[in-house]
Protein backbone atom coordinates (compact mmCIF):
# COMPACT_ATOMS: atom_id res chain seq x y z
CA UNK A 1 0.00 0.00 0.00
CA UNK A 2 1.31 3.49 -1.18
CA UNK A 3 1.03 6.13 1.68
CA UNK A 4 0.52 10.03 1.51
CA UNK A 5 3.90 11.88 2.38
CA UNK A 6 3.09 13.98 4.86
CA UNK A 7 4.24 17.78 4.37
CA UNK A 8 6.21 19.97 6.80
CA UNK A 9 3.90 21.40 9.19
CA UNK A 10 2.21 17.83 9.84
CA UNK A 11 3.09 17.36 13.98
CA UNK A 12 3.91 14.22 12.90
CA UNK A 13 7.49 15.23 11.55
CA UNK A 14 8.14 16.48 15.11
CA UNK A 15 7.37 12.98 16.89
CA UNK A 16 10.25 10.92 18.03
CA UNK A 17 9.71 7.11 16.37
CA UNK A 18 9.81 4.64 19.25
CA UNK A 19 12.09 1.93 18.66
CA UNK A 20 11.19 -1.77 16.69
CA UNK A 21 11.13 -4.35 19.22
CA UNK A 22 10.83 -7.43 17.08
CA UNK A 23 9.98 -7.79 13.61
CA UNK A 24 5.80 -8.76 12.83
CA UNK A 25 3.98 -8.82 10.25
CA UNK A 26 3.08 -4.80 10.72
CA UNK A 27 6.51 -3.91 10.39
CA UNK A 28 7.22 -6.41 7.86
CA UNK A 29 4.21 -4.71 5.68
CA UNK A 30 5.22 -0.97 7.23
CA UNK A 31 8.77 -1.83 5.52
CA UNK A 32 7.05 -2.94 2.37
CA UNK A 33 4.98 -0.11 1.87
CA UNK A 34 7.61 2.56 2.78
CA UNK A 35 9.69 1.18 -0.06
CA UNK A 36 6.96 1.55 -2.60
CA UNK A 37 6.16 4.54 -1.33
CA UNK A 38 9.64 6.08 -1.69
CA UNK A 39 9.88 4.95 -4.98
CA UNK A 40 6.79 5.83 -6.39
CA UNK A 41 7.65 9.67 -5.27
CA UNK A 42 11.52 9.24 -6.35
CA UNK A 43 12.86 9.84 -3.26
CA UNK A 44 16.42 8.86 -1.90
CA UNK A 45 15.31 8.04 1.59
CA UNK A 46 11.86 8.26 3.73
CA UNK A 47 11.59 7.44 7.19
CA UNK A 48 8.60 6.41 9.55
CA UNK A 49 7.09 10.17 10.49
CA UNK A 50 6.96 10.88 7.15
CA UNK A 51 3.94 8.63 5.97
CA UNK A 52 2.38 9.65 9.55
CA UNK A 53 3.76 6.56 11.79
CA UNK A 54 6.35 6.41 14.71
CA UNK A 55 7.97 3.14 14.45
CA UNK A 56 12.07 3.46 14.73
CA UNK A 57 12.16 2.83 10.54
CA UNK A 58 13.69 4.12 7.63
CA UNK A 59 14.58 3.42 4.24
CA UNK A 60 17.84 4.55 2.40
CA UNK A 61 17.41 4.07 -1.21
CA UNK A 62 20.35 5.96 -3.43
CA UNK A 63 20.09 4.97 -7.03
CA UNK A 64 23.36 4.88 -8.85
CA UNK A 65 22.25 8.04 -11.36
CA UNK A 66 22.04 10.41 -8.01
CA UNK A 67 25.70 9.89 -7.51
CA UNK A 68 27.45 9.18 -10.78
CA UNK A 69 30.11 7.33 -8.57
CA UNK A 70 30.03 3.87 -7.70
CA UNK A 71 33.30 4.16 -5.03
CA UNK A 72 30.56 5.42 -2.91
CA UNK A 73 28.57 2.29 -2.50
CA UNK A 74 31.15 0.00 -1.18
CA UNK A 75 29.17 -2.70 -2.52
CA UNK A 76 25.76 -1.80 -0.30
CA UNK A 77 22.82 -3.25 -1.66
CA UNK A 78 20.26 -0.68 -2.13
CA UNK A 79 17.31 -0.30 -0.28
CA UNK A 80 18.70 -0.18 3.37
CA UNK A 81 15.77 -1.04 5.75
CA UNK A 82 17.41 0.13 8.97
CA UNK A 83 15.70 -0.16 12.19
CA UNK A 84 16.20 1.83 15.09
CA UNK A 85 19.43 3.63 13.49
CA UNK A 86 22.19 4.86 15.86
CA UNK A 87 25.09 7.12 14.60
CA UNK A 88 28.12 6.11 16.74
CA UNK A 89 30.58 7.71 14.75
CA UNK A 90 31.29 10.65 12.59
CA UNK A 91 34.34 11.87 10.37
CA UNK A 92 34.95 14.63 8.73
CA UNK A 93 32.54 16.98 6.15
CA UNK A 94 31.02 17.53 3.29
CA UNK A 95 28.61 20.19 1.97
CA UNK A 96 26.21 19.60 -0.12
CA UNK A 97 22.56 20.22 -1.24
CA UNK A 98 19.95 18.35 0.19
CA UNK A 99 16.05 17.72 -0.21
CA UNK A 100 13.21 16.27 1.50
CA UNK A 101 10.06 15.13 0.29
CA UNK A 102 8.11 16.44 3.20
CA UNK A 103 10.01 19.74 1.91
CA UNK A 104 8.47 19.57 -1.63
CA UNK A 105 10.88 22.13 -3.96
CA UNK A 106 13.03 23.34 -1.36
CA UNK A 107 16.47 22.74 -1.63
CA UNK A 108 19.25 23.64 0.71
CA UNK A 109 22.77 23.46 1.14
CA UNK A 110 23.76 21.54 4.59
CA UNK A 111 26.93 20.29 6.19
CA UNK A 112 26.76 16.95 7.10
CA UNK A 113 29.72 14.33 8.53
CA UNK A 114 31.77 12.85 5.35
CA UNK A 115 31.91 9.96 6.61
CA UNK A 116 29.92 7.79 9.13
CA UNK A 117 29.53 4.54 11.05
CA UNK A 118 25.31 3.73 11.79
CA UNK A 119 24.26 0.99 13.97
CA UNK A 120 20.93 -0.89 13.14
CA UNK A 121 18.78 -3.72 13.01
CA UNK A 122 18.43 -5.47 10.59
CA UNK A 123 14.93 -6.88 9.02
CA UNK A 124 15.68 -10.41 10.31
CA UNK A 125 16.37 -8.77 13.67
CA UNK A 126 19.88 -9.24 13.39
CA UNK A 127 22.58 -5.91 14.90
CA UNK A 128 24.61 -4.63 12.20
CA UNK A 129 27.04 -2.00 11.64
CA UNK A 130 27.52 -0.26 8.47
CA UNK A 131 30.50 2.83 7.58
CA UNK A 132 29.34 4.86 4.55
CA UNK A 133 30.52 7.95 3.29
CA UNK A 134 29.49 10.68 0.56
CA UNK A 135 26.24 10.65 -0.51
CA UNK A 136 24.86 7.20 1.57
CA UNK A 137 25.92 9.05 4.74
CA UNK A 138 24.41 12.28 3.80
CA UNK A 139 21.08 9.99 3.28
CA UNK A 140 21.68 8.15 6.82
CA UNK A 141 22.27 11.08 8.37
CA UNK A 142 18.95 12.94 7.46
CA UNK A 143 17.00 9.91 7.92
CA UNK A 144 18.06 9.63 11.41
CA UNK A 145 17.49 13.19 12.02
CA UNK A 146 13.80 12.25 10.66
CA UNK A 147 13.38 9.48 12.97
CA UNK A 148 14.24 12.25 16.38
CA UNK A 149 12.04 14.28 15.08
CA UNK A 150 14.89 16.39 13.33
CA UNK A 151 13.71 18.67 10.18
CA UNK A 152 15.54 20.08 7.03
CA UNK A 153 14.85 23.32 8.11
CA UNK A 154 16.73 23.06 11.61
CA UNK A 155 19.67 23.04 9.80
CA UNK A 156 18.99 25.99 7.77
CA UNK A 157 20.82 29.02 8.27
CA UNK A 158 18.68 32.03 8.93
CA UNK A 159 19.33 33.53 5.21
CA UNK A 160 18.35 30.27 3.91
CA UNK A 161 15.28 30.45 6.08
CA UNK A 162 14.75 33.74 4.26
CA UNK A 163 14.94 32.74 1.45
CA UNK A 164 12.37 29.80 1.39
CA UNK A 165 10.56 31.31 4.05
CA UNK A 166 7.36 31.93 1.16
CA UNK A 167 7.35 28.20 0.55
CA UNK A 168 7.66 26.62 4.30
CA UNK A 169 4.70 29.64 5.01
CA UNK A 170 2.38 27.42 2.59
CA UNK A 171 3.22 24.21 3.19
CA UNK A 172 2.34 24.93 6.96
CA UNK A 173 -1.01 26.10 5.83
CA UNK A 174 -1.83 23.11 3.79
CA UNK A 175 -0.95 20.90 6.86
CA UNK A 176 -3.12 22.92 8.90
CA UNK A 177 -6.01 22.74 6.86
CA UNK A 178 -6.01 18.54 6.83
ZN1 LIG B 1 13.53 14.10 4.73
Amino acid sequence: MKYDIRIYGDPVLRVKSVPVGKIDEDIQQLAEDMIVTLRDNNGAGLAAQQIGRTEGICIIDISRDMTGDDSEYDGIEMPIIMLNPKIVDKAGAQEGQEGCLSFPDVYVNVERAAEITVQYMDMSGSDRELKVRGIVARAVQHEADHLRGILLVDHMSPVQKVAVAGKLKRMKKKALKK
